[in-house]
C-alpha cells in the first residue's frame, strides 16, 4: 500500500513557544498512525531540534526541512545545506514550493540539483509543482506541471525516484480558500502518476505518494484524500490550528 501523508507547512509563522503549543495539542490527542500513514512537520529552520524532540518516539510521526540550499557547502551566508539538514536526523525536506519558485527564483534546474543534494544525504524529497492561474485557465496545466516533473526529476534513476514525494499544488489554490474540486485533484494525480509510469514504469510509479496542496482543511481532507491517486496533503495555513491538523491527520485513509 502507497504511504498516505499529512504533512504541515507552517511557512514562516509562529514563535517558538507557540509552535511547541501547537506540537504538543495535536500531539496530545494521540492519533495513532498505521504503518503507511505519516504525519510530518514542516517546520522553520530554528525550530527543527525542538520538533524533533517532541515528536521522538511517536510512530510515523516525523520533521522536514521547508528548503535547503542548491550548494553543497561553501561561502553562502545564511543557506541551509541538506548535508546540515541530515547532521540533524532530519528525514525530509520539501522543495519547490511556489511560494520559493516565486519569491526567491528558484528554476526546475536549480530543483534538481537541490534534488540531488537532499537524496545523496539520505533526505526524502517533497518535490512541489503546480500551476499558476493563468495556466489553468488556458487548460495547460498537464503540459505546465509535466515539464517541471522532467526538468527538475527525470535525471533521478528508479531507486533515488522512490523516495520522492510528489505534491502537486495548484497556486490558484494555495493560501486562497479556493480548493481545486477533488475531481480535479484526482484528474492532475493520475495525470502526474502517468507521466511518471512513460519514465519509470507502472509498478513503480504505483508506488509513488502524491500529495494534494491547496486551501486543505478538516472539513474537507476526508473528500479530497478519498480520491484513488491522491495519498494525502501538504497544508499551509489550517496546519497552524490543532483542531484541524488533527482532524486533517484523522482523515487519512
Ligand atoms: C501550502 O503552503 O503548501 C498550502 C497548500 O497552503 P494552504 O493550505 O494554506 O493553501
Amino acid at each position: 500500500m502507497r504511504k498516505k501523508i499529512a504533512a504541515a507547512n507552517w511557512k514562516m509563522n509562529l514563535r517558538k513557544e507557540q509552535g511547541e503549543q501547537l506540537l504538543t495539542a495535536i500531539l496530545q490527542k494521540n492519533i495513532s498512525l498505521k504503518p503507511h500513514q505519516f504525519a510530518i512537520f514542516a517546520v522553520p529552520f530554528p525550530y527543527l531540534e525542538m520538533a524533533n524532540e517532541k515528536i521522538s518516539g511517536k510512530i510515523n510521526y516525523s520533521v522536514a526541512a521547508q528548503n535547503c540550499y542548491h550548494k553543497a557547502a561553501g561561502a553562502f551566508t545564511g543557506e541551509v545545506s541538506a548535508e546540515m539538514l541530515s547532521s540533524m536526523h532530519i528525514p525530509y525536506v520539501v522543495l519547490g514550493h511556489s511560494e520559493r519558485r516565486e519569491y526567491f527564483a528558484e528554476s526546475n534546474a536549480m530543483l534538481a540539483e537541490k534534488l540531488n543534494l537532499a537524496l545523496s544525504n539520505g533526505l526524502q524529497p517533497i518535490f512541489c509543482c503546480g500551476e499558476p492561474l493563468s495556466i489553468r485557465e488556458e487548460n495547460s496545466q498537464n503540459e505546465y506541471v509535466e515539464k517541471q516533473l522532467r526538468e527538475s526529476l527525470f535525471h533521478l534513476d528508479a531507486e533515488q525516484i522512490k523516495k520522492v514525494i510528489i505534491a502537486y499544488e495548484p497556486i490558484w489554490a494555495i493560501g486562497t480558500g479556493k480548493t481545486a474540486s477533488s475531481e480535479q485533484a484526482q484528474e492532475m494525480h493520475a495525470h502526474l502518476r502517468k507521466v511518471m509510469a512513460g519514465k519509470y514504469g507502472t509498478d513503480l510509479a504505483n508506488e509513488l505518494s502524491v500529495l494534494y496542496g491547496g486551501s486543505v482543511k478538516g472539513s474537507n481532507a476526508a473528500e479530497i484524500f478519498s480520491q484513488p491517486d491522491v495519498d494525502g496533503g501538504l497544508v499551509g495555513g489550517a496546519s497552524l490550528n490543532a483542531e484541524e491538523f488533527s482532524q486533517i491527520i484523522s482523515a487519512l485513509p
